[in-house]
């Protein structure tokens, strides 16, 4: 099996997975207690907490840990929409975001928030004229991805931050696909990743807070996390989410190295007839989306079955519809069915990257032939 879906999750670090070992089985006590186990089980959580932020790079706020990116991303709509000061009723956010924004948002919109869908163009790439015209002293939060999971796609979050900021609206950003592999955009108040983006476990994400701008909160209880998400933390899951940050922060720069070199051999192996999705030059290189005339892309990921790659994305991949992010780059229902993602990174040979090109673009003309 040759891995080629990096969007979708990534492999453990071995470092990882040796990290949490202890903590599955020994070191089972609940960090919460206040026995000597307990504490050690805190002093661990502390640890991780500090490894995720020092690896954020973010100033001036921290994180509360969470089950996810998709339930760190509800719970900053849905509680910052509970804390709203009177007359601030709208959010805005764009058509590519992951259905973690886009199905909260409508699901607030039926709860009487005013939601704005704004579109991007041809490259991915959101218009700042666009955004500036929608802005006013009415928007309460904005939710803008850093990097797109679909087409690799970068948006200016810096420069985005600092006009919402201008009417006094909170700034959210989706950075699950950024983390680990690119600098993060200094800007946003809230900021939710999700560790097994990042070579860690799955089942624990963070929602990164700028001091003033924590959301209500959603899950009551035990009042752990200062008070802002109750729930009994899981000391193997923070320590393996930590254990990714800090190995991502020290390998950030060969990691994106490696990654660069993977997406030139890739392209080159290609070879002609392949059009690529999104902008070339805003983007994170080890998101490789790409479709060619012709090309049933269900039935390519049918015959290489030994290869994994996906369909515009994971949920688009299980659902059977189109991508959402395909269709609002300007694809049509053709041009979106006939696109595959390769999602490469830190533990890809390139010589198996090359491999599956060379029997992806096979196929796809030996389909091209077939169906002449
Ligand atoms: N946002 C983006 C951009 C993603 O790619 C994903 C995962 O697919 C999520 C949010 C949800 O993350 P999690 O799996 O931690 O819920």
């Amino acid at each position: 099996m040759i891995y080629l879906d990096y969007q979708a999750t990534t492999p453990v670090a071995p470092e990882v997975a040796r990290a949490m070992e202890p903590w599955l089985e020994g070191r089972f006590a609940n960090p919460h207690s206040p026995s000597r186990w307990g504490h050690e089980a805190a002093a661990a959580v502390e640890v991780a907490r500090k490894q995720v932020e020092k690896s954020l790079g973010l100033k001036g706020g921290n994180i509360a840990f969470t089950g996810s990116a998709t339930e760190a991303l509800n719970w900053a709509l849905k509680g910052t929409v509970e804390k709203a000061p009177k007359g601030r009723d709208r959010i805005i956010t764009v058509a590519t975001e992951h259905a973690a924004v886009l199905d909260t948002c409508e699901w607030l919109a039926e709860r009487g928030v005013d939601l704005t869908i704004l579109p991007v163009q041809a490259d991915g790439r959101l218009d700042l004229d666009l955004l500036a015209r929608e802005l006013d002293e009415r928007v309460l939060l904005v939710s803008i991805m850093m990097v797109n999971n679909e087409i690799g796609v970068r948006q200016p979050l810096t420069a985005i931050s600092e006009m919402v900021h201008k009417v006094g609206a909170i700034m959210l950003s989706d950075a699950v696909q950024a983390f680990g592999r690119v600098e993060l955009c200094n800007g946003p108040d809230l900021v939710a990743v999700s560790a097994h983006k990042i070579h860690g476990p799955k089942g624990i994400g963070a929602l990164w807070m700028r001091k003033g701008s924590e959301p209500a909160p959603l899950i009551h209880g035990g009042g752990q996390e200062q008070g802002l998400r109750s729930g009994t933390l899981s000391p193997m899951l923070c320590v393996g989410f930590g254990a990714a940050a800090k190995l991502a922060d020290e390998r950030c720069t060969r990691d994106y190295d490696h990654v660069q070199k993977l997406w030139s051999a890739a392209v080159k192996e290609l070879g002609e007839g392949w059009v690529i999705n999104g902008s070339v030059e805003h983007r994170y290189p080890g998101n490789l989306n790409i479709r060619r005339e012709g090309v049933d892309a269900a039935r390519l990921i049918a015959d290489l079955r030994d290869l994994a790659f996906s369909l515009g994305s994971a949920c688009a991949s299980g659902s059977g519809r189109p991508s959402h992010v395909l269709r609002a780059i300007g694809l049509d229902y053709r041009e979106a069915r006939s696109s595959i993602r390769l999602g490469f990174g830190r533990y890809t040979k390139q010589h198996e990257l090359v491999e599956a090109c060379t029997r992806i673009a096979a196929h796809a003309v030996a389909q091209e032939k077939l169906d002449a």
